[in-house]
């Protein structure tokens, strides 16, 4: 590769569905590599197997993308030089480079029909020998109209060993090369044909995809020596592993819906610093990277051969580490958004986000949750409130003074800091702190661990803490 070439890079995807991590992740270090050499990154459909598609997978792709902050130079919403980017609008190409590969002999219009395949596959399978559709070609093919299949004729049996630039050099041997589909008899051509020939069109330098395409590799390479054209560069991606480090990630594990990560209340940047380390190692000991900082560390020949485990512990606590890197204006919109309109006050926004690795958390947080009392007057119980074996008279009178306290500082001077401050200095007098903070802390939550109670006070309001130590003292004096 000289330095000069602009590099180019794509994302591939089929609309057969949501797009998982796996997916994802694959755009996202094509995406990354792009962006760091200045080259151009696209997005194609890849829509020829009309049989698998489902409806909306597009918009889902894209929608997907667009969440995580991968964006495109050039793809089917915005076009570009190497419009169309959907593999069903360009057939026209298929067909010109098919035409080729007749002309140079190196494709045939398929003579048998699917039943008639089907026998000569059970024949081998009986003699226990390996299926090639090479063994059975007919001296004399029709003239490809159209209706038929068209397949390309692996004219050099031989091995091939190419380079991968992570896995390093890479063969096969003769086995694996057969006479394959390019075209199917519906007019879409397979994926094996059109990914190269778009490849070869919009100028891509580096494919990087799963490890799933290496046994396909040697019939790729024989079709690009058979139209005299250059490969790209080919990076294999190691896969994302499931949780128990064993087996490629399943459903079971996680292997969900990407967009069900951002209902999760999950952060971009943080879904993407997670999946930039499943498979690639700076070998650096920072773990949180913002997506510049990633972009600007990537590097191919840093991609790890073994995959990667998924595990969603690690993935809360990059979370919890993107939430504190957050601006306040930023925090406070993503915590709002779940919040219900009572509890939208600056104030309790420290207390959430310690408690709290995702924005889905703090559903768990409010109405019948740990907040609940913010809501509604916590029931008041006499022995929870009495601190250790501190007699009920002195609670009642450390709960007095504290109502004193309060009723004696001005609106606007009733802010958690002052609180503290004034409550603390009467505390400091006592024997024992806990004496008064206890009692205090369960008159205004009824819980006994709960988030500091001065800053309970604060976001309660004057009035309703007067209520609330009035409730306690009177309940422990009757
Ligand atoms: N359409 C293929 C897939 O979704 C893409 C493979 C590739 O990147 O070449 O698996």
């Amino acid at each position: 590769m000289n330095n000069e070439q602009k590099i180019v890079t794509r994302f591939a995807p089929s609309p057969t569905g949501f797009l998982h991590i796996g997916g994802i992740r694959t755009a996202l270090y094509a995406w990354a590599y792009a962006k760091k050499h200045n080259g151009t990154f696209i997005l194609r459909i890849e829509d020829t197997d009309k049989a698998r598609e489902v409806e909306g997978s597009i918009e889902h792709i894209i929608e997907s993308l667009k969440w995580i902050g991968i964006d495109w130079n050039e793809g089917p919403d915005i076009g570009g030089p190497n419009a169309p980017y959907k593999q069903s609008e360009r057939l026209e190409s298929y067909i010109k480079y098919a035409n080729i590969l007749i002309e140079k002999g190196y494709a045939y219009a398929d003579p048998y029909t699917e039943e008639e395949v089907e026998i000569y596959r059970q024949k081998a399978i009986e003699e226990k020998r390996p299926f090639l559709y090479r063994d059975h070609r007919k001296e004399i093919t029709p003239v490809w109209d159209g209706t038929q299949s068209l397949r390309f004729k692996v004219k050099d049996i031989k091995s091939y060993e190419w380079n991968d630039l992570v896995r390093g050099k890479l063969s096969a041997g003769q086995e694996a090369l057969d006479d394959f589909i390019l075209i199917k008899s519906d007019g879409y051509p397979t994926y094996n044909f059109a990914h190269i020939i778009d490849d070869f069109e919009m100028g891509v330098t580096h494919v990087m995809r799963g490890d799933e395409f290496i046994s396909s590799t040697p019939k790729f390479l024989s079709v690009y020596e058979a139209l005299g054209i250059k490969r790209p560069e080919y990076a294999t991606l190691p896969p994302i592993m499931g949780t128990d480090g064993k087996k490629k990630l399943g459903k079971r594990d996680g292997a969900k819906d990407f967009l069900e990560y951002k209902k999760e209340g999950y952060l971009p940047n943080a879904m993407m610093n997670f999946l930039a380390f499943i498979g690639w190692n700076p070998g650096i000991e920072k773990e949180i990277l913002t997506p510049e900082e990633f972009i600007e560390l990537f590097e191919i020949s840093q991609i790890q051969i073994s995959g990667g485990g998924y595990n969603e512990d690690k993935l809360d606590w990059i979370n919890k580490e993107h939430i504190k890197l957050l601006k306040e204006s930023e925090l406070e919109k993503y915590i709002f958004e779940w919040l219900p309109k009572e509890l939208q006050n600056k104030k309790i926004i420290p207390l959430i986000t310690e408690r709290i690795s995702k924005f889905g958390d703090i559903k768990n947080m409010v109405e019948g949750g740990e907040l609940d009392f913010f809501y509604k007057e916590p029931a008041c119980q006499n022995d929870k409130l009495i601190y250790k074996n501190t007699d009920k008279d002195t609670i009642i009178s450390n709960l007095t003074k504290t109502l004193e306290i309060i009723e004696k500082t001005n609106e606007s001077d009733f802010t958690t800091q002052n609180i503290k401050i004034f409550l603390m200095e009467f505390a400091d007098s006592l024997e024992n702190r806990g004496q008064v903070l206890h009692p205090v802390r369960y008159a205004l939550s009824g819980l006994e661990k709960s988030p500091d109670p001065f800053i309970i006070a604060d976001i309660l309001g004057k009035n309703e803490t007067i209520k609330r130590l009035n409730k306690a003292i009177s309940s422990l004096s009757s």
